[in-house]
């Protein structure tokens, strides 16, 4: 862990961290209740964190960062938000789950129907995983065909049948890639390349009258972000029409997040339908899964395909919900957080082009990804070489030493909330550009602090 002593920036104590690890080691797999949190794909003891407010999180030594992870997508407006905080320590008062219905459950819905032309009606689950498997037995309920297809490169929760990845050839039965996952499964589920309409034309032309439903991230964004066409996902669409297959965008992380309408509103392109995740909770566990009227008219207790579940709908987190999305809905929220974000990254890509460093950064509204080594715009998965992760974990190192945060893993994409402030967003782009000098073997002596530049004045 030489590379951090280049700019003479100490390393941070992990001391606390690395204790807490090892007794969490022998309690858990792996120390973790989530893998990526395990830091196995960057350098160092996973931090444990002990606190969050605005953009910033604590460690358990007290290290401060500047948090571009955002609990992975759910954080959209930073952490501990107050009117989140609020209305949850408000609702709690009244007890924290009945397993009968509440009026929280319709407030929560009537905010997301009235405001999303894209789908009718809705069903509340527990995760984003949930929501998919839930959609899925959905378009196989309402198609009355097995086959799914996917795309290689996308990732829609720890589902069963979407654990699997595409074998070689331009149509391929996936293979698992999970141990634990039928193979009889895996052969149920076609995975095909992003953004390439020849496969996906062989794939309804091999299997015919089979496909109940082809799942998307329709911004791909959790193996890196893999912008697609417009024209690509028009195609889909199309195509998905003409073969009585059901289009279900995975909207988990994209959902709410680039703009109130996902990627639905962002390309206007209506999907059959539409999971949500992450921002839908405000940080608590809840996701959905919503369609028109017609075809949620087949879930049950109105139709035959069945889906429960004991805490859907809690309380406590439809609170969350309410509260998060009722601040997203205000006027200018989205277009702030984006203006913001573009600067921040526009001028990390004029720093890289000056030094011709070679490294692409994808963005969309308010997520971004450091391609390193790419040459262009990467659209999928195949298309990332896997030795560039070594610049990442240099960077992460480096980040972290000087008090910026980005998710344990090259392929992670980044947030911006709307808690980073401009100012804080100014911080951040000096200890990214250390780092990536440092990254690229240009360092140079620091001119000044930049860690303890970007932990001045929390609370601007
Ligand atoms: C995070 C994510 C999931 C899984 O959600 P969990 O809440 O982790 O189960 C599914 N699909 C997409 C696109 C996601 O980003």
């Amino acid at each position: 862990m030489s590379e951090s002593k280049i700019n003479n920036v100490p390393e941070i104590s992990r001391a606390k961290s690395a204790e807490l690890y090892a007794k969490a080691k022998t309690y858990f797999p792996g120390g973790v209740n989530s893998p990526v949190r395990a830091f196995k794909s960057v350098y160092g003891t996973p931090l444990f964190i002990k606190k969050g407010d605005g953009a910033y999180i604590w460690d358990a030594d007290d290290n401060q960062f500047i948090d571009f992870c955002g609990s992975w997508g759910p954080l959209i407006l930073g952490h501990n938000h107050p009117a989140v905080r609020n209305k949850v320590t408000e609702v709690m008062q009244n007890g924290m789950s009945f397993g009968a219905p509440t009026a929280l459950e319709n407030e929560l819905a009537e905010l997301i129907l009235t405001h999303n032309k894209f789908i009718e009606k809705i069903r509340f689950v527990s995760s984003g995983t949930e929501a998919v498997m839930s959609a899925i037995r959905l378009a196989r309920g309402y198609t009355k065909r097995d086959k799914i297809l996917k795309f290689e490169g996308c990732y829609h929760g720890h589902v069963d049948a979407l654990l699997v990845k595409a074998g070689s050839g331009l149509v391929t039965f996936g293979e698992t890639s999970s141990a634990g996952v039928p193979k009889s499964f895996a052969d149920e589920t076609i995975v095909i390349a992003l953004n390439d309409k020849e496969a996906l034309a062989k794939a309804f032309e091999d299997f015919k009258d089979q496909i109940a439903a082809v799942i998307i991230e329709p911004i791909p964004a959790n193996n890196g972000l893999l912008l697609q066409h417009q024209e690509f996902l028009q195609y889909l669409r199309e195509a998905c029409t003409a073969n009585g297959t059901l289009l279900i965008f995975d909207e988990v992380i994209s959902g709410f997040r680039v703009g109130f309408n996902g990627a639905a509103g962002l390309y206007q392109i209506q999907p059959d339908i539409i999971t949500y995740g992450k921002i839908i909770g405000g940080g608590l566990p809840v996701g959905a899964y919503g369609a028109s009227a017609h075809i949620m008219s087949n879930v049950s207790p109105e139709g035959p395909v069945y889906q429960a579940g004991t805490l859907s709908g809690n309380p406590v987190a439809m609170a969350a919900g309410i509260a998060q999305l009722t601040e997203l809905l205000k006027p200018d929220f989205y277009t702030d957080l984006h203006n913001k974000t573009k600067v921040f990254i526009n001028d990390i890509v004029e720093f890289v082009s000056q030094r011709n460093y070679p490294l692409h950064i994808s963005h969309v509204d308010s997520i971004f990804w450091f391609a390193f080594d790419a040459g262009k715009i990467i659209r999928k998965a195949d298309e990332i070489d896997p030795h560039s992760m070594e610049k990442f974990k240099t960077m992460h190192l480096e980040l972290i030493n000087r008090g910026v945060y980005f998710g344990p893993s090259g392929y992670e994409v980044g947030f911006v909330s709307g808690a980073h402030t401009t100012a804080i967003l100014d911080k951040a782009k000096q200890v990214i550009f250390e780092s990536l000098d440092v990254v690229f073997g240009a360092a140079r002596p620091a001119t000044e602090d930049a860690a303890a530049l970007a932990k001045a004045d929390f609370r601007e």
